[in-house]
């Protein structure tokens, strides 16, 4: 029944949650339910199939309900529910960490784990950290993220991050942070297809930055080797390798935030190793359990993990950790995960029908309003023409419009991203740019 008290949003079935990222008001108003979901598909509250053209929020690499994740996660309740995360350890937890390890490029040997993306970054930023002064290097401080990054929504990670409404609502963040220009050059890099050729200047600006303040402050450069969030942002061919020559040069540690890249995404296990380029620390979730449990990891070299090994045996190494780092159902879930991924090829599987999925996206550069279109692997975005005076809302449209045709997508400013389950088959992909064709072709 609805109470409503003057000046208050009613009060209602749906008012209790406060929904993240999202529009409340506008959603409450004409709400769009999932009840179920399987394979490629979500199915609605009204009983109606809807193309999974996002794998979730970049998570379900593996598709919806896989027989063998449900079952895993349905046994480790019954056996082990929970164990203490601190002083105590359980078998699936060690095991998933060595899958990890076996799994990611070579210099990755440690993993720490995390429930979400954003506290893999805020990890990886406090690893770095502690990293430095573990080594009598107290002096670097200092942290370097990029105009356009996204990081996770807690301090640290909307500190290095770069979208300003993430950042503008909540006061002073970390001090001591600066950014890098984005790498979107868009007179140079509209309708690319893959990797741009201009722009690999832009990792320069780093120079600048040491200049500046001078490398013995410098702990540590966050960037997604691939931005997602902000609109699917290839990286300029040669960026990413002067980027690693840079922070090498002056001692500075280099993060990878791959928590959309990891997971086969680009057609490998993650960017570093799609673009060989390799990190120091490797940040990820989502794809690490297909989504289903909540899970992230930092995945660090040995020179990292070695630099904490040096006091006393019965001291800890690292005041950090949280409650479910390595919670039994996550791990078990990952473990199912790595399997099915690995059982079923399926980062190969991206990297065969990329090309088929290139060509796809980009027939849509005809159709109204379209003025960029990205790719690489599994991935893509096509960029509208935004409304003057109404940012935004041309491609949130196209996004409720999709949804009524039954394809997912997402957007993010004027950009629709797409990023589907690496189980996608020739069929869906017709079905998913031909249902947006249509979509695109009666917008405004
Ligand atoms: N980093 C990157 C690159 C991401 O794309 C995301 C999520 N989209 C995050 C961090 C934050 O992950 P979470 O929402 O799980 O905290």
């Amino acid at each position: 029944m609805a109470l409503d008290r003057p000046g208050t949003a009613p009060r209602n079935d749906l008012s209790a949650f406060w929904m993240p990222f999202t529009a409340n008001r506008q959603f409450k108003q004409a709400p769009r339910m999932f009840v179920s979901a399987d394979g490629m598909y979500y199915k609605t509250s009204e009983g109606r199939e809807v193309l999974d053209g996002t794998a979730g929020l970049w998570c379900c690499n593996a598709g919806h309900n896989r027989p063998r994740i449900v079952e895993a996660i349905r046994q480790q309740a019954g056996e082990l529910d929970y164990a203490p995360a601190f002083q105590m350890g359980h078998p699936k937890a060690f095991e998933l960490a060595s899958r990890l390890r076996d799994m990611a490029p070579e210099p990755f040997e440690h993993v720490f784990f995390t429930n979400s993306g954003s506290e893999s970054v805020e990890t990886a930023l406090k690893i770095a950290l502690a990293y430095h002064r573990a080594r009598g290097d107290a002096g670097r401080t200092r942290l370097i993220g990029r105009e356009r990054g996204y990081h996770g929504v807690n301090f640290g990670g909307i500190s290095v991050g770069g979208i300003v409404n993430n950042r503008k609502a909540f006061g002073t963040l970390l001090t001591g942070v600066d950014h890098l220009p984005h790498t979107h050059l868009p007179e140079d890099h509209a309708f690319t297809r893959g990797q741009p050729d201009a722009g690999a200047y832009l990792a320069d600006d780093l120079e600048r930055i040491v200049a500046l303040h001078g490398a013995e402050t410098i702990a540590a450069v966050i960037v997604e080797p691939m931005a997602g969030s902000t609109g699917v942002l290839m990286p300029p061919k040669g960026y990413l390798e002067k980027l690693r020559e840079i922070t090498t040069k002056h001692g500075i540690l280099l993060i990878f935030d791959e928590v959309i890249t990891g997971f086969g995404r680009l057609g490998s296990s993650f960017a570093a190793a799609h673009f060989n380029v390799m990190p120091d620390l490797i940040t990820c979730a989502k794809g690490l359990t297909n989504g289903v449990v909540p899970m992230g990891a930092v995945l660090a070299t040995a020179q990292i993990h070695d630099a904490f090994m040096t006091g006393p045996e019965h001291m800890i190494e690292l005041f950090h950790g949280y409650t479910y780092s390595g919670n039994p159902l996550a791990s078990a879930a990952g473990i199912a995960t790595l399997d099915t991924y690995a059982e079923e090829g399926l980062f190969e599987r991206a990297a065969e029908l990329a090309p088929y999925w290139e060509e796809g996206l980009h027939s849509l550069r005809d159709c109204p309003h379209v003025i960029d279109i990205r790719n690489m692997g599994l991935i893509g975005a096509v960029e509208l023409e935004p409304i003057a005076g109404a940012p935004t809302k041309r491609a949130f449209q196209a996004f409720l419009d999709g949804y009524e045709k039954g394809i997912l997508v997402r957007t993010t400013g004027d950009i629709i991203a797409m990023s589907p389950p690496l189980i996608i088959e020739k069929s869906h992909i017709d079905q998913l740019f031909g249902t947006l064709r249509e979509v695109l072709c009666a917008l405004d």
